[in-house]
């Protein structure tokens, strides 16, 4: 017995007369609940609309082109009736395309080398995964991607984890902003002038929220491409193949072969600071953007803190920074730092280095800070904690599964991102420093596949770029002169100074730098530092080359567009191989 079904447009943000743009389906084909029939593109985002269940298509009602709105009819499908009501499926995903707990591997599956516990949860999984962030997430959809079947449990309201939701997404959407602002009033100087931007923080942090939201709607809805079962809840093992997940709806389980744990970090708190006040924020808070307050303090000279102070600065607040080490951006080179350190000391309140934060006191007119040393107490509107983050790896019941975590939260790994539990691996910020989302992502796809059982992969990343977004930003690969200095790493260094770059003089940029740290004997290419506009764009190209073990030669000998910040880059090569003529060259002198 067979019914037919109209598939009609779903709720698709209340846009109108949104366009099809593509058509994956034709009359006669046979659906799978959840597989993708038409991608519409509204101004904001493209969408895919899946089949609300399986069948046979009879009819399709739209062509690329046509506009539709939601309840628009899409096509008819055909599918067998229903008798006796609803499944007994007790799988507790909310996403429409659940798979029933004993759903069979896809044929296509690799073996499922754990075997597994004997005992069954309420659904089950080749492969569990604990949080959707830029880990999670890149985890479970390669894996899915190479055959296994897929759960991926999240506790948030969203999937795409701290990175999408409240960190690099959001705050590159607000630094955008804030560079806009700064860089239209430095133009005052060379005679272009705007005048003073008008802010609107409502539409501003709309902007902001819809670049969020486009991203996370992505990541959905390739997990429904990808039948990625995604539970909401919080997961706590309850045993080496058992997680139960706890949300607002109740509890049930998840039995797995194998399991990637993906918590990622939290907000470190700081003693002494109240944690119950409002005007009290970490960067989560900062993102929200309730306000600009009219004198900020952000403890905390890193990257986070000093993101965050950047926006707020373009936005109009007095802006001081607190850092307990002797300079911003602690780990990166300080000749990269000056740059940045010389702007802001000329547009911030105050920057107090080598300094602590004993106290802050919640009064009815702002909150008090009492400084250590010789600073003095001062009253702020607002005060951002941004003094790093702290591994979620406790309180998720990983001692039930006899996984070891340290006593920071960090789950321990080997090369293959297996924890001391051969079927549990864990990666991103729970795994280890550096706590950055590429790095995150690249160490899912390893996970993921040596789950998977291809052969090679492991983790042997050469190089993670870390980057600044601040103004200038600053970015940094490989080895970087600390480093090499405290590690007593033989190296030469060339650098690239953008007071010689055309195109950064014609960007107002020629504060900036490229260096290129190389080995004496053999020229191969070690590390890299920029400070400077787009800085970490242009450390990729030396991330490659240390990935291929290229010298200074070889970059030397790639042929950089000019003008182009990215020449600075083949010109850092070019002082190193003795060979540029866009400045002294000191090499082919002594040799003269
Ligand atoms: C303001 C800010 C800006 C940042 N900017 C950048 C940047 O520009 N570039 C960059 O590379 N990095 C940046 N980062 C760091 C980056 O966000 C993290 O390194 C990255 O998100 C780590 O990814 P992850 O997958 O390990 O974990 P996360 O993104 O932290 O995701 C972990 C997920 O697990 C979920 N979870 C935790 N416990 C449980 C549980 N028990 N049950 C179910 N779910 C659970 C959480 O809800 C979360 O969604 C920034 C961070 C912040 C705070």
């Amino acid at each position: 017995m067979t019914d037919t079904l109209e598939i009609k447009v779903p709720d698709i943000g209340g846009f109108e007369g949104v366009p099809v743009v593509e058509v994956l389906v034709a009359t006669g084909d046979t659906v799978s609940e959840g597989d993708s029939l038409i991608v519409l593109e509204s101004e904001k985002a493209a969408m895919d609309v899946p089949a609300p269940q399986g069948g046979k298509i009879v009819k399709l009602a739209v062509a690329v082109g046509d506009e539709v709105s939601q309840g628009s009819v899409l096509a008819v499908i055909e599918v067998a009736s229903v008798e006796g009501g609803a499944s007994s499926d007790p799988a507790p995903d909310t996403a429409p395309d659940a798979a029933p707990a004993s759903t069979p591997a896809p044929s296509s599956a690799p073996a499922a080398p754990a075997g597994g516990g004997t005992e069954r949860g309420d659904a089950h999984a080749q492969l569990l995964v604990l949080g959707s962030g830029p880990g999670g997430y890149a985890a479970a959809f390669r894996a899915a991607d190479l055959g296994l079947d897929v759960v991926l449990v999240e506790r948030g309201e969203t999937v795409g984890g701290v990175c999408l939701n409240v960190g690099c997404i959001p705050s590159k959407a607000l630094l955008h902003a804030a560079k806009v602002i700064t860089d239209a009033e430095a133009m005052a100087e060379h005679g272009v002038g705007f005048g003073a931007p008008k802010i609107d923080l409502d539409t501003l942090r709309g902007w902001k929220e819809g670049v969020v939201d486009q991203l996370v709607q992505g990541v959905t809805g390739m997990a429904k491409q990808r039948k990625v079962r995604v539970v909401r809840g919080a997961g706590t093992f309850t045993g080496p193949h058992m997680l139960e997940v706890t949300s607002s709806e109740g509890t049930s389980t998840v039995s797995f072969d194998h399991a990637i744990v993906a918590t990622g970090s939290r907000p470190v708190e700081l003693p002494g600071v109240p944690t119950d006040d409002d005007r009290v924020i970490d960067s989560t808070g900062a993102l929200e953007l309730a306000d600009v307050p009219k004198r900020l303090l952000v403890i905390g000279g890193g990257i986070i803190g000093l993101e965050m102070a950047t926006v707020y600065d373009a936005l109009g607040s007095k802006v001081t920074i607190v850092e307990l080490a002797s300079q911003l951006v602690p780990g990166a080179d300080l000749d990269l730092v000056k740059p940045l350190h010389d702007r802001v000391a000329k547009r911030y309140e105050a920057i107090h280095l080598d300094t602590k934060v004993e106290e802050v006191i919640a009064q009815k007119a702002g909150l008090k800070v009492r400084f250590s040393g010789d600073v003095k107490d001062a009253t702020f509107d607002r005060v951002l904690v941004a003094v790093g983050r702290r591994p979620n790896g406790a309180d998720l019941g990983l001692d039930a599964a006899g996984v070891q975590v340290d006593e920071r939260g960090f789950v321990t790994v080997d090369e293959h991102l297996r924890t001391n539990v051969a079927h549990i691996h864990a990666i991103g910020d729970v795994a280890g420093q550096p706590m950055l989302a590429h790095k995150a992502t690249a160490e899912g796809h390893v996970a993921a596949e040596v789950i998977a059982g291809e052969e090679h992969a492991a983790w042997d990343v050469r190089a993670i770029p870390s980057v600044a977004y601040t103004e200038p930003e600053i970015a940094w690969i490989g080895l970087t002169e600390t480093v090499a200095k405290r590690d007593g790493h033989a190296y030469e260094v060339a650098s690239f100074p953008w007071s010689a770059s055309g195109r950064a003089l014609a960007m107002d940029a020629s504060a900036g730098k490229t260096k290129l740290l190389f080995d004496p004997e053999t020229k191969h290419v070690l590390g890299a530092g920029v400070v400077g506009s787009g800085a970490g764009e242009l450390v990729a190209e030396v991330g490659l080359a240390i990935e291929m073990g290229a010298t200074v030669e070889d970059i030397a000998a790639t042929v950089h567009a000019h003008p182009t910040l990215s020449e600075s880059v083949g010109l850092a090569a070019e002082l190193a191989h003795g060979t540029i003529t866009d400045l002294p060259n000191r090499r082919a002198a002594r040799s003269r």
